[in-house]
């Protein structure tokens, strides 16, 4: 692993508040180390710079194929499918 990008991991874990940037879960709350993850996979010709990067906690991480977020009806935006604040790991995925 290149100096460079050790920076960039430093870079994208700062500006993302060490939060996952996909249900916001702070790093300190899953002790475990996030994941940085490609926007754009670097098989489909995604780069290594930061706008191409997002923080991700192992979950969505591994989630991310199983549809972490959905298309809402009504909006057409993405939505995350789980609620952190409001839903039970449990519960959610009994
Ligand atoms: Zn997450």
């Amino acid at each position: 692993m290149s100096a460079s990008w050790v920076e960039t991991t430093r870079q994208v874990t700062a500006r993302a508040g060490s939060r996952c940037e996909y249900c916001r879960m702070h790093q300190s709350l899953q002790g475990a180390t996030f994941h940085i993850e490609h926007i754009t996979p670097r098989a489909a010709g995604g780069s290594d710079a930061a706008d191409n990067l997002a923080l991700a906690c192992p979950s969505c991480n591994l989630g991310k194929s199983d549809r972490v977020r959905v298309p809402d009806p009504s909006t057409a935006e993405a939505v995350p499918l789980f609620n952190p604040r409001t839903d039970l790991w449990a519960d959610h995925f009994a």
